[in-house]
Protein backbone atom coordinates (compact mmCIF):
# COMPACT_ATOMS: atom_id res chain seq x y z
CA UNK A 1 0.00 0.00 0.00
CA UNK A 2 1.53 3.69 -0.81
CA UNK A 3 1.57 6.22 1.15
CA UNK A 4 -1.39 8.74 0.75
CA UNK A 5 -3.32 6.17 3.62
CA UNK A 6 -3.62 9.18 6.05
CA UNK A 7 -5.99 11.02 4.02
CA UNK A 8 -7.67 8.06 3.12
CA UNK A 9 -8.14 6.96 7.10
CA UNK A 10 -9.98 9.73 7.18
CA UNK A 11 -12.88 8.61 4.76
CA UNK A 12 -12.50 5.10 6.38
CA UNK A 13 -16.00 5.10 7.79
CA UNK A 14 -19.47 7.18 6.99
CA UNK A 15 -19.49 4.57 3.98
CA UNK A 16 -22.62 2.90 3.48
CA UNK A 17 -24.00 4.03 -0.05
CA UNK A 18 -21.33 3.63 -2.47
CA UNK A 19 -21.90 1.92 -6.03
CA UNK A 20 -24.25 -0.49 -3.80
CA UNK A 21 -26.95 -0.75 -6.75
CA UNK A 22 -24.92 -1.11 -9.52
CA UNK A 23 -22.54 -3.33 -7.98
CA UNK A 24 -25.44 -6.13 -7.26
CA UNK A 25 -27.02 -5.67 -10.86
CA UNK A 26 -30.09 -3.66 -10.37
CA UNK A 27 -28.95 -0.45 -11.72
CA UNK A 28 -31.56 2.30 -12.24
CA UNK A 29 -32.52 1.53 -8.48
CA UNK A 30 -33.21 4.97 -6.91
CA UNK A 31 -30.57 4.80 -4.16
CA UNK A 32 -32.51 5.59 -1.26
CA UNK A 33 -30.85 4.30 2.78
CA UNK A 34 -33.65 1.00 2.24
CA UNK A 35 -32.49 0.13 -1.39
CA UNK A 36 -28.68 0.75 -0.65
CA UNK A 37 -29.13 -1.38 2.16
CA UNK A 38 -30.89 -3.97 0.31
CA UNK A 39 -28.20 -3.87 -2.45
CA UNK A 40 -25.27 -4.36 0.10
CA UNK A 41 -27.26 -7.24 1.73
CA UNK A 42 -27.89 -8.97 -1.91
CA UNK A 43 -24.09 -8.66 -2.30
CA UNK A 44 -22.96 -9.99 0.91
CA UNK A 45 -25.34 -12.47 0.40
CA UNK A 46 -23.55 -13.48 -2.82
CA UNK A 47 -19.94 -12.97 -1.76
CA UNK A 48 -21.16 -15.36 1.48
CA UNK A 49 -22.41 -17.78 -0.82
CA UNK A 50 -19.44 -17.95 -3.21
CA UNK A 51 -17.03 -18.12 -0.55
CA UNK A 52 -18.70 -21.13 0.66
CA UNK A 53 -18.76 -22.94 -2.69
CA UNK A 54 -14.96 -22.27 -2.80
CA UNK A 55 -14.38 -23.46 0.30
CA UNK A 56 -16.46 -26.87 0.10
CA UNK A 57 -14.29 -27.42 -3.17
CA UNK A 58 -11.22 -26.93 -1.42
CA UNK A 59 -11.78 -29.69 0.79
CA UNK A 60 -9.63 -32.45 0.49
CA UNK A 61 -7.47 -30.35 -2.70
CA UNK A 62 -3.71 -31.29 -2.27
CA UNK A 63 -2.89 -28.09 -3.54
CA UNK A 64 -4.47 -24.86 -2.41
CA UNK A 65 -4.45 -21.31 -1.07
CA UNK A 66 -5.06 -20.14 2.40
CA UNK A 67 -5.56 -16.50 2.79
CA UNK A 68 -3.98 -15.52 5.55
CA UNK A 69 -5.13 -11.98 6.11
CA UNK A 70 -6.80 -9.53 3.47
CA UNK A 71 -6.26 -6.26 4.44
CA UNK A 72 -4.36 -3.89 2.68
CA UNK A 73 -3.25 -0.75 4.06
CA UNK A 74 -0.53 -0.07 7.32
CA UNK A 75 -3.82 0.15 9.71
CA UNK A 76 -6.06 -1.18 11.73
CA UNK A 77 -9.35 -0.65 9.41
CA UNK A 78 -12.49 0.26 11.85
CA UNK A 79 -14.91 -2.29 11.69
CA UNK A 80 -13.52 -5.13 10.05
CA UNK A 81 -11.76 -8.56 11.17
CA UNK A 82 -9.65 -8.95 8.14
CA UNK A 83 -5.62 -8.92 9.03
CA UNK A 84 -2.90 -7.47 7.74
CA UNK A 85 -2.27 -9.01 4.22
CA UNK A 86 -0.17 -12.68 3.77
CA UNK A 87 -1.65 -15.86 1.76
CA UNK A 88 0.14 -18.97 2.00
CA UNK A 89 0.13 -21.82 -0.70
CA UNK A 90 -0.08 -25.63 0.15
CA UNK A 91 1.12 -28.45 -1.55
CA UNK A 92 0.50 -31.75 0.22
CA UNK A 93 2.35 -31.36 3.62
CA UNK A 94 4.46 -28.37 2.11
CA UNK A 95 3.79 -25.07 2.79
CA UNK A 96 4.63 -21.53 1.38
CA UNK A 97 3.94 -17.89 2.86
CA UNK A 98 3.70 -14.99 0.29
CA UNK A 99 3.92 -11.63 2.29
CA UNK A 100 3.69 -11.21 6.00
CA UNK A 101 1.40 -8.22 7.19
CA UNK A 102 -0.01 -7.61 10.75
CA UNK A 103 -1.32 -10.73 12.07
CA UNK A 104 0.11 -13.16 9.80
CA UNK A 105 1.65 -15.12 12.16
CA UNK A 106 -1.37 -15.77 14.01
CA UNK A 107 -3.56 -16.56 10.86
CA UNK A 108 -0.35 -18.42 9.60
CA UNK A 109 -0.76 -20.94 12.75
CA UNK A 110 -4.62 -21.38 12.34
CA UNK A 111 -4.22 -21.96 8.47
CA UNK A 112 -2.08 -24.81 8.79
CA UNK A 113 -2.59 -26.84 12.22
CA UNK A 114 -5.42 -28.79 11.20
CA UNK A 115 -3.05 -30.33 8.90
CA UNK A 116 -0.52 -31.20 11.76
CA UNK A 117 -1.75 -35.12 12.78
CA UNK A 118 -0.53 -37.13 16.03
CA UNK A 119 0.21 -35.71 19.12
CA UNK A 120 0.92 -32.12 20.15
CA UNK A 121 2.76 -31.96 23.04
CA UNK A 122 3.09 -28.08 24.14
CA UNK A 123 2.85 -26.01 21.29
CA UNK A 124 1.89 -26.96 17.70
CA UNK A 125 3.90 -27.99 15.02
CA UNK A 126 2.35 -26.09 13.04
CA UNK A 127 5.41 -23.95 11.49
CA UNK A 128 7.61 -27.12 10.73
CA UNK A 129 5.49 -27.58 7.40
CA UNK A 130 6.85 -24.38 6.44
CA UNK A 131 9.25 -24.33 3.79
CA UNK A 132 9.85 -20.79 1.85
CA UNK A 133 8.65 -17.18 2.09
CA UNK A 134 8.45 -14.46 -0.13
CA UNK A 135 7.96 -11.06 0.15
CA UNK A 136 6.64 -8.78 -2.42
CA UNK A 137 8.14 -5.46 -1.72
CA UNK A 138 9.06 -3.76 1.41
CA UNK A 139 5.73 -1.96 2.61
CA UNK A 140 5.20 -2.33 6.11
CA UNK A 141 1.85 -3.96 5.88
CA UNK A 142 3.59 -6.45 4.08
CA UNK A 143 6.07 -7.33 6.27
CA UNK A 144 5.02 -6.14 9.81
CA UNK A 145 4.53 -9.39 11.16
CA UNK A 146 8.29 -10.99 10.15
CA UNK A 147 9.37 -10.57 14.20
CA UNK A 148 6.61 -13.01 15.25
CA UNK A 149 6.84 -15.20 11.90
CA UNK A 150 10.69 -15.86 13.28
CA UNK A 151 10.31 -15.66 17.18
CA UNK A 152 7.37 -16.75 17.81
CA UNK A 153 8.12 -19.31 15.39
CA UNK A 154 10.80 -20.53 17.40
CA UNK A 155 7.54 -22.21 19.35
CA UNK A 156 5.91 -23.19 16.60
CA UNK A 157 8.32 -25.75 14.81
CA UNK A 158 10.55 -23.57 13.03
CA UNK A 159 13.15 -25.10 15.77
CA UNK A 160 11.94 -28.50 15.54
CA UNK A 161 15.09 -30.71 15.04
CA UNK A 162 16.25 -31.49 11.73
CA UNK A 163 13.72 -28.86 10.59
CA UNK A 164 15.47 -27.17 7.19
CA UNK A 165 15.67 -23.22 7.69
CA UNK A 166 13.29 -21.05 6.20
CA UNK A 167 14.06 -19.73 2.93
CA UNK A 168 12.86 -16.21 3.01
CA UNK A 169 13.35 -14.09 -0.50
CA UNK A 170 12.24 -10.62 -1.20
CA UNK A 171 13.83 -7.53 -2.43
CA UNK A 172 17.19 -6.56 -2.59
CA UNK A 173 18.30 -2.88 -1.42
CA UNK A 174 16.18 -0.10 -3.78
CA UNK A 175 20.28 1.06 -4.26
CA UNK A 176 18.77 4.58 -4.42
CA UNK A 177 16.36 7.06 -2.76
CA UNK A 178 13.07 7.18 -3.73
CA UNK A 179 11.96 10.51 -5.14
CA UNK A 180 9.80 13.24 -2.89
CA UNK A 181 6.21 13.36 -4.42
CA UNK A 182 5.78 16.41 -5.62
CA UNK A 183 2.00 17.10 -6.92
CA UNK A 184 1.12 19.73 -9.15
CA UNK A 185 1.04 23.49 -8.16
CA UNK A 186 2.90 22.54 -5.39
CA UNK A 187 6.37 23.65 -4.33
CA UNK A 188 8.53 21.37 -4.16
CA UNK A 189 9.57 20.33 -0.96
CA UNK A 190 13.36 19.35 0.71
CA UNK A 191 12.80 15.67 2.71
CA UNK A 192 15.41 14.67 5.06
CA UNK A 193 16.46 10.82 5.10
CA UNK A 194 15.74 9.16 7.26
CA UNK A 195 18.97 6.52 8.81
CA UNK A 196 21.10 8.05 5.64
CA UNK A 197 23.70 5.40 6.29
CA UNK A 198 21.63 2.72 4.94
CA UNK A 199 17.90 4.37 3.78
CA UNK A 200 16.64 1.59 1.61
CA UNK A 201 18.08 -1.59 3.11
CA UNK A 202 16.51 -4.89 1.29
CA UNK A 203 15.03 -8.34 2.84
CA UNK A 204 18.50 -9.99 4.00
CA UNK A 205 19.66 -6.96 5.72
CA UNK A 206 15.91 -6.36 7.23
CA UNK A 207 16.22 -9.84 9.04
CA UNK A 208 19.55 -9.72 10.18
CA UNK A 209 18.62 -6.05 11.60
CA UNK A 210 15.38 -7.47 12.88
CA UNK A 211 17.37 -10.44 14.89
CA UNK A 212 19.86 -8.11 16.27
CA UNK A 213 17.24 -6.09 17.51
CA UNK A 214 15.84 -8.97 19.47
CA UNK A 215 18.76 -10.75 20.57
CA UNK A 216 18.69 -9.75 24.37
CA UNK A 217 15.39 -12.54 23.68
CA UNK A 218 16.88 -14.45 21.65
CA UNK A 219 20.28 -14.91 23.54
CA UNK A 220 17.68 -15.77 26.55
CA UNK A 221 16.21 -18.50 24.55
CA UNK A 222 19.80 -20.12 23.76
CA UNK A 223 20.73 -19.91 26.72
CA UNK A 224 18.22 -20.77 29.25
CA UNK A 225 15.71 -22.72 26.85
CA UNK A 226 18.28 -24.39 24.78
CA UNK A 227 16.83 -22.79 21.38
CA UNK A 228 18.89 -22.72 18.73
CA UNK A 229 20.97 -19.77 16.58
CA UNK A 230 18.24 -18.28 14.33
CA UNK A 231 20.62 -18.26 11.89
CA UNK A 232 19.44 -21.56 11.54
CA UNK A 233 16.08 -20.98 11.27
CA UNK A 234 16.04 -18.93 8.72
CA UNK A 235 17.79 -17.79 5.87
CA UNK A 236 16.96 -15.12 3.95
CA UNK A 237 18.08 -14.14 0.29
CA UNK A 238 17.90 -10.88 -1.74
CA UNK A 239 16.12 -11.56 -5.14
CA UNK A 240 18.73 -10.61 -8.15
CA UNK A 241 16.85 -9.11 -10.99
CA UNK A 242 17.67 -10.74 -14.37
CA UNK A 243 19.50 -7.81 -16.71
CA UNK A 244 17.62 -5.86 -18.39
CA UNK A 245 18.59 -3.54 -21.32
CA UNK A 246 15.30 -1.18 -21.04
CA UNK A 247 16.25 -0.90 -17.18
CA UNK A 248 17.61 2.39 -16.02
CA UNK A 249 17.54 3.00 -12.62
CA UNK A 250 14.78 2.14 -9.31
CA UNK A 251 13.11 6.13 -10.09
CA UNK A 252 13.16 6.00 -14.34
CA UNK A 253 12.08 2.75 -14.84
CA UNK A 254 10.62 0.97 -12.12
CA UNK A 255 8.63 -1.27 -13.79
CA UNK A 256 10.39 -2.26 -17.22
CA UNK A 257 8.75 -4.54 -19.32
CA UNK A 258 10.01 -8.15 -18.82
CA UNK A 259 9.58 -11.97 -19.05
CA UNK A 260 8.86 -13.35 -15.69
CA UNK A 261 11.77 -15.27 -14.28
CA UNK A 262 12.69 -17.76 -11.74
CA UNK A 263 13.07 -17.59 -7.76
CA UNK A 264 12.83 -20.86 -6.02
CA UNK A 265 12.27 -24.48 -7.14
CA UNK A 266 12.14 -27.72 -5.02
CA UNK A 267 10.18 -30.81 -5.36
CA UNK A 268 6.90 -28.89 -5.06
CA UNK A 269 6.69 -25.54 -6.45
CA UNK A 270 8.33 -23.80 -9.34
CA UNK A 271 7.97 -19.66 -7.93
CA UNK A 272 8.19 -17.38 -10.65
CA UNK A 273 8.64 -13.84 -10.16
CA UNK A 274 8.12 -10.34 -12.45
CA UNK A 275 7.92 -6.82 -11.56
CA UNK A 276 4.87 -4.98 -10.94
CA UNK A 277 4.18 -0.82 -10.79
CA UNK A 278 3.89 0.11 -7.67
CA UNK A 279 6.38 3.24 -7.54
CA UNK A 280 7.80 4.80 -5.84
CA UNK A 281 8.64 1.48 -4.52
CA UNK A 282 10.99 -0.83 -6.23
CA UNK A 283 11.51 -3.63 -6.49
CA UNK A 284 7.76 -4.51 -6.51
CA UNK A 285 7.35 -8.04 -7.09
CA UNK A 286 4.22 -11.01 -8.10
CA UNK A 287 5.18 -14.30 -7.81
CA UNK A 288 3.36 -17.18 -9.77
CA UNK A 289 3.47 -21.04 -8.34
CA UNK A 290 3.21 -23.84 -10.46
CA UNK A 291 2.65 -26.88 -8.91
CA UNK A 292 1.50 -30.62 -10.55
CA UNK A 293 -2.04 -29.30 -9.75
CA UNK A 294 -2.11 -26.18 -11.68
CA UNK A 295 -0.94 -22.80 -10.72
CA UNK A 296 -1.35 -19.89 -8.88
CA UNK A 297 -0.33 -15.55 -9.04
CA UNK A 298 -0.03 -13.47 -6.62
CA UNK A 299 -0.26 -9.49 -7.97
CA UNK A 300 1.56 -7.55 -4.55
CA UNK A 301 0.78 -4.33 -4.47
CA UNK A 302 0.48 -2.87 -7.86
CA UNK A 303 -1.67 -0.48 -10.78
CA UNK A 304 -2.24 -2.44 -14.24
CA UNK A 305 0.29 -4.10 -15.11
CA UNK A 306 1.19 -5.89 -18.56
CA UNK A 307 4.30 -7.25 -16.76
CA UNK A 308 1.30 -8.97 -14.69
CA UNK A 309 -1.02 -10.10 -17.15
CA UNK A 310 1.89 -12.18 -18.42
CA UNK A 311 3.26 -13.70 -15.55
CA UNK A 312 -0.58 -14.65 -14.44
CA UNK A 313 -1.54 -15.74 -18.68
CA UNK A 314 -3.84 -19.04 -18.24
CA UNK A 315 -2.77 -19.55 -14.47
CA UNK A 316 -5.48 -21.45 -12.52
CA UNK A 317 -5.98 -18.65 -10.06
CA UNK A 318 -5.42 -15.14 -9.60
CA UNK A 319 -5.13 -13.37 -5.78
CA UNK A 320 -4.99 -9.91 -6.93
CA UNK A 321 -5.05 -6.44 -5.00
CA UNK A 322 -8.10 -4.31 -4.90
CA UNK A 323 -8.56 -0.60 -4.53
CA UNK A 324 -12.59 0.75 -4.13
CA UNK A 325 -12.54 3.78 -6.38
CA UNK A 326 -15.34 5.61 -4.59
CA UNK A 327 -13.19 5.38 -1.42
CA UNK A 328 -10.18 7.20 -3.42
CA UNK A 329 -12.72 9.99 -4.79
CA UNK A 330 -14.34 10.72 -1.17
CA UNK A 331 -10.54 11.26 -0.17
CA UNK A 332 -10.46 13.83 -2.88
CA UNK A 333 -13.82 14.54 -4.00
CA UNK A 334 -14.05 16.83 -7.13
CA UNK A 335 -13.57 19.20 -8.61
CA UNK A 336 -10.12 19.03 -7.64
CA UNK A 337 -7.50 21.02 -7.69
CA UNK A 338 -4.16 20.64 -9.89
CA UNK A 339 -2.52 19.36 -6.45
CA UNK A 340 -5.84 17.65 -5.52
CA UNK A 341 -5.96 15.90 -9.15
CA UNK A 342 -1.94 14.76 -8.82
CA UNK A 343 -2.53 12.75 -5.37
CA UNK A 344 -5.69 11.52 -6.66
CA UNK A 345 -3.53 10.18 -9.82
CA UNK A 346 -0.67 9.10 -7.61
CA UNK A 347 -2.60 6.75 -5.15
CA UNK A 348 -4.64 5.10 -8.45
CA UNK A 349 -1.53 4.51 -10.08
CA UNK A 350 -0.03 2.36 -7.25
CA UNK A 351 -3.39 -0.01 -7.17
CA UNK A 352 -5.79 -1.36 -9.31
CA UNK A 353 -9.42 -0.81 -8.92
CA UNK A 354 -12.33 -2.96 -8.30
CA UNK A 355 -13.84 -2.30 -12.18
CA UNK A 356 -10.27 -2.49 -13.31
CA UNK A 357 -9.32 -6.06 -11.84
CA UNK A 358 -11.91 -7.75 -13.99
CA UNK A 359 -10.43 -6.81 -17.04
CA UNK A 360 -6.91 -7.92 -15.89
CA UNK A 361 -7.80 -11.69 -14.94
CA UNK A 362 -9.50 -11.81 -18.42
CA UNK A 363 -6.78 -10.99 -20.28
CA UNK A 364 -4.70 -13.25 -18.35
CA UNK A 365 -7.24 -15.61 -19.17
CA UNK A 366 -7.71 -16.96 -15.95
CA UNK A 367 -9.64 -19.02 -14.33
CA UNK A 368 -10.51 -17.84 -10.88
CA UNK A 369 -10.21 -14.20 -9.59
CA UNK A 370 -9.55 -14.39 -5.84
CA UNK A 371 -9.56 -10.16 -4.33
CA UNK A 372 -6.99 -9.90 -1.32
CA UNK A 373 -5.31 -6.37 -0.14
CA UNK A 374 -8.80 -4.69 0.07
CA UNK A 375 -8.78 -1.09 0.55
CA UNK A 376 -10.31 0.08 2.37
CA UNK A 377 -9.83 -2.97 5.06
CA UNK A 378 -13.46 -2.53 5.66
CA UNK A 379 -15.35 -2.39 1.96
CA UNK A 380 -18.30 -4.07 1.66
CA UNK A 381 -19.27 -6.83 -0.94
CA UNK A 382 -21.23 -4.29 -2.94
CA UNK A 383 -17.77 -2.18 -3.34
CA UNK A 384 -16.00 -4.85 -4.51
CA UNK A 385 -18.62 -6.65 -6.66
CA UNK A 386 -17.47 -4.49 -9.79
CA UNK A 387 -14.58 -6.80 -9.79
CA UNK A 388 -16.80 -9.40 -11.90
CA UNK A 389 -17.34 -6.34 -14.79
CA UNK A 390 -15.60 -8.30 -17.95
CA UNK A 391 -14.30 -10.95 -16.66
CA UNK A 392 -16.22 -14.45 -17.73
CA UNK A 393 -14.59 -16.28 -14.83
CA UNK A 394 -15.28 -17.14 -11.54
CA UNK A 395 -14.85 -13.95 -9.09
CA UNK A 396 -13.98 -14.15 -4.91
CA UNK A 397 -14.05 -11.58 -2.28
CA UNK A 398 -11.69 -12.76 -0.29
CA UNK A 399 -11.27 -13.67 3.38
CA UNK A 400 -8.95 -14.28 6.29
CA UNK A 401 -8.70 -18.18 6.20
CA UNK A 402 -10.15 -18.56 2.93
CA UNK A 403 -8.99 -21.97 1.52
CA UNK A 404 -8.98 -21.98 -2.31
CA UNK A 405 -8.50 -25.25 -4.72
CA UNK A 406 -5.24 -25.11 -7.13
CA UNK A 407 -6.84 -27.35 -9.78
CA UNK A 408 -6.21 -27.53 -13.49
CA UNK A 409 -9.75 -27.29 -14.80
ZN1 LIG B 1 2.48 -1.48 -0.99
Amino acid sequence: MCGCLGVLLRHATNRRTMLAATAVGIAGMSLTAESAQAAEDEAERRATETRRLVAESAKGARSRVILLGTAGGPTFWPGSTRVGISSAVVVGDAAYLVDCGSGAARRLQQGLEPMITGPKPGNTRAYSLLRAAFLTHMHSDHTADLPALLLYGYYAGLDLPGHAPLQLFGPGPRGEMMPVFTPPGRPAREVPAFNPANPTPGTKQMIDLLLQAYATDINDRMRDQGRRDPAQLVQAHDIALPKLESFRSPNETPTPSMAPFKVFEDDRVRVSATLVAHAPIFPAFAYRFDTDDGSVVFSGDTGPCDNLITLAKGADVLVHEVIVQAFVDRAYPAPRSPAEEGLHAHLLSAHTTAEQVGKIAEAAGVKTLVLNHMVPGNATAADLMPAQLGFSGRMVIGDDLLEVAIRKT
